[in-house]
């Protein structure tokens, strides 16, 4: 057989089948694998002047050692040994831990080379490499691997420079050479080398480049070329709805659509015509009026014959929704009806009856809509709320209860573009970046939790106006092991604190629906007139009267949940306040506070967020299909994102992409990860 990339790492001398073994654990089989198993850091050997090193940094020094070794034994197999060393003008202190036979090696006035961690306060090195003489790997970065098992960083280094040397040569490009050109980017050979063995850190620099950029056109590749084959192998239904019941309907709400809201409301209704089914993310900020359009949606499906669905991730915002549409749409003769776990019995039995000899015409609810026993008669659009709180399952589940219905995912997190272009780079987007004329922005600040006293007094003021607010805390019930403000004391203190003069009403997500649903009741209806709540009330909950929001331990949340929790305030026409009651410790606890009096743009926070929080944890939730990247970094690489993104749409469309040798290897690697054949991604 040829020699080839393919074969197994046995082939490679040195490593027999118990390093394969141990390899594999680490999903490395083939010489091409460990040759592109890359650092995900490298060890710096300059050597520095202590004066710049900060304290606990890692640093090699090289200096003439000025006392006789010290070896301490203690415990067993346990051991010290001092020196002293000076460096520079440097007397320092290194100590190595158990490694005894060092002693010997070590003369008083001999030149060494330590590697080790910086104590600045003590002027000491605990060192974990000793080179006698001066320091042979000046200049030089050692690249440190991830590894398992008995795995050593000195191994792996072995096993890769032997793959190497003995198949380097055989590494083939994959760019087109038109983008190694136009981006000054390093073929992967070279690349290759340069990760595993650079010389210094602008190396590094060029060949981790380059990887960023293969990597995230690789990605995008897929992306769109899976949108590509969505569009023209699935199968859609074009929804011929009646414009003129919907330009009257459109005309019968009680205010003007915005110009955003119109904007994307076209891009709905083109989808539904098209013969392609549509799968189309609709973002906008808490308040920026998406209900309304997802209305519009629906009856414009319902004029063309079909029955709308609309998922939403909690009872509560169910029943909002439900409330919503009923009133948008009943006057002009839709049937919309709720189903969530607590409809029961008789009338769910009817609801599921109607709604599947077609007399239900929108059917909102919970994951209840994705049960078995639920069945349209004749599905058209699917709209899920918030649908990043949805697997991707529960949505081909819902998708799944019509013939190719088209499909729209509403969400208020708004999503940093980056992720919009990686997690959801398959859909397109609609994003209504205006919010209804006459709102005010809401002041935010940032109170310690010293300042309550006063912060009542703030809340009072606008009660007395007739206004309303809501307390959010943490927690349901006291915690043991944390000391945070939980919605029952809250509820207690309050209630005592305003007797006589307000209600103060209480929600949290372990009351019986029917217990939630009184308490919301009487909050939109201005009996209750402080609701103190958890989390519950995040999405989508609907009281314009209410401008206070008063959250407790801001700290614990992340802005995005905060902007959330924010937005069920600044609903109406009135001025509207957020109070972040918060002491946080931390750094990064203070800069988010910050920022939340800062800015009232979602977009922001959600980059800030991202940022600070990284993609895996952005949507709380591991499910929400962020894309796990070997080398690049989307936050921090999000310029070569937005490179390989347009690349990868301009070659999916162009002509010559499909037919000229020069992307070749791109076209065999799509077809390879399945994407022409119109499989999932995983
Ligand atoms: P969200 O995008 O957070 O779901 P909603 O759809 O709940 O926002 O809208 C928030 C409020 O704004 C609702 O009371 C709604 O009636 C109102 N609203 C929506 N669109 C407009 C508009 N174009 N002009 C004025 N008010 C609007
Ligand atoms: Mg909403």
């Amino acid at each position: 057989m040829n020699p080839n990339l393919n074969q197994p790492v046995t082939i490679l001398k040195g490593i027999g089948e118990e390093t394969a073994e141990m390899l594999s654990e680490m999903r490395i089989y083939t010489v091409r694998d460990l040759l592109e198993y890359f650092p995900y850091r490298y060890e710096d050997y300059r050597l520095r002047d202590l004066a710049e090193v900060q304290h606990e940094e890692k640093v090699t020094v090289e200096g003439k050692v000025h006392s006789e070794p010290s070896l301490v034994y203690y415990g067993r197999k346990k051991s010290k040994l001092t020196i002293r060393v000076l460096v520079g003008a440097y007397l320092i202190k290194v100590v190595f831990f158990n490694q005894p036979y060092l002693k010997n090696k070590i003369s008083m006035n001999g030149l060494v080379t330590v590697t080790g961690k910086w104590d600045a306060h003590k002027q000491l090195i605990t060192a974990n490499e000793l080179q006698l003489g001066e320091n042979k790997k000046n200049n030089h970065f050692e690249p440190v691997y991830s590894l398992r098992g008995k795995l050593t960083t000195k191994g792996m280094r072995k096993f890769i420079s032997i793959a190497y040397q003995q198949y380097g040569s055989l590494i083939e490009e994959n760019l087109p050479n038109s983008f190694l050109v136009k981006y000054r980017l390093l073929n992967r050979k070279d690349a290759v080398k340069s990760i595993h063995f650079p010389e210094n850190q602008d190396e590094v620099k060029q060949a981790r480049r380059r990887f960023v950029y293969e990597e995230f056109l690789l990605f995008q590749l897929k992306m769109q070329g899976l949108r590509k084959f969505e569009r023209e192998h699935s199968p859609g239904i074009s929804q011929s709805y009646d414009l003129l019941k919907l330009k009257e309907f459109i005309d019968k709400l009680p205010f003007p659509l915005t110009d955003a809201q119109k904007r994307v409301v076209n891009e709905i209704l083109k989808d539904l015509k098209s013969p392609y089914r549509m799968n189309r993310l609709l973002q906008g900020d808490v308040g920026s009026g998406k209900t309304v359009v997802a209305a519009i949606a629906l009856y414009a499906s319902v004029t063309a014959g079909f029955q709308g669905a609309l998922m939403v991730p909690t009872e509560i915002l169910a029943e909002q929704h439900a409330e919503s549409l009923k009133h948008l749409l009943e006057p002009f003769g839709i049937i919309c009806e709720l189903l969530t776990s607590s409809v029961k019995g008789k009338r769910r039995k009817e609801i599921l009856q109607q709604l599947m000899e077609g007399h239900v015409h929108v059917l909102i609810g919970t994951h209840a809509l994705i049960q078995d026993e639920v069945s349209f008669q004749k599905l058209g659009l699917c709209i899920t709320d918030e649908q990043h709180r949805f697997g991707v399952e529960q949505r081909r589940i819902l998708r799944e209860k019509g013939e190719n219905p088209d499909v729209l995912f509403m969400t208020a997190t708004p999503i940093p573009r980056t992720l919009a272009i990686t997690v959801f780079g398959e859909m397109d987007v609609s994003i209504i970046d205006e919010m209804p004329a006459g709102r005010k922005t809401i002041e935010t600040y940032w109170a310690k939790p010293e300042m309550l006293e006063r912060v009542l007094a703030f809340v009072e003021k606008e009660l007395v106006k007739g206004h309303q607010a809501y307390v959010i805390c943490p927690l349901i019930e006291e915690s043991e092991k944390l000391d945070v403000q939980n919605a029952i004391d809250v509820h207690t203190t309050l209630s005592h604190y305003f007797q006589n003069r307000f209600k103060v009403g209480l929600m949290h997500g372990r009351l019986s629906s029917d217990d939630k649903d009184a308490v919301m009741k009487e909050f939109s209806s201005n009996e209750v007139q402080i609701l103190v709540s958890t989390t519950v009330v995040e999405v989508g909950v609907n009281v314009p009267n209410a401008t206070m929001m008063v959250i407790y331990d801001a700290e614990r949340f992340g802005l995005s949940q905060l902007h959330q929790l924010r937005g069920r305030v600044g609903r109406g026409s009135d001025q509207s306040y957020c109070i972040l009651l918060a002491s946080p410790k931390s750094e990064v606890g203070q800069e988010r506070m910050k920022i939340m009096t800062e800015t009232n743009d979602g977009f922001v926070l959600s980059e800030k967020d991202l940022e600070i929080r990284g993609p895996g944890d952005f949507f709380g939730k591991k499910q929400s299909g962020i894309p796990e990247f070997k080398i690049a970094d989307m936050v921090h690489d999000y310029r070569a994102l937005e490179t390989a993104r347009s690349d990868a749409a301009m070659l999916i469309q162009s002509k010559d992409f499909w037919s000229t040798e020069e992307y070749a290897y791109l076209r065999k690697y799509l077809e390879e990860s399945g994407v022409l054949a119109g499989e999932k991604l995983d």
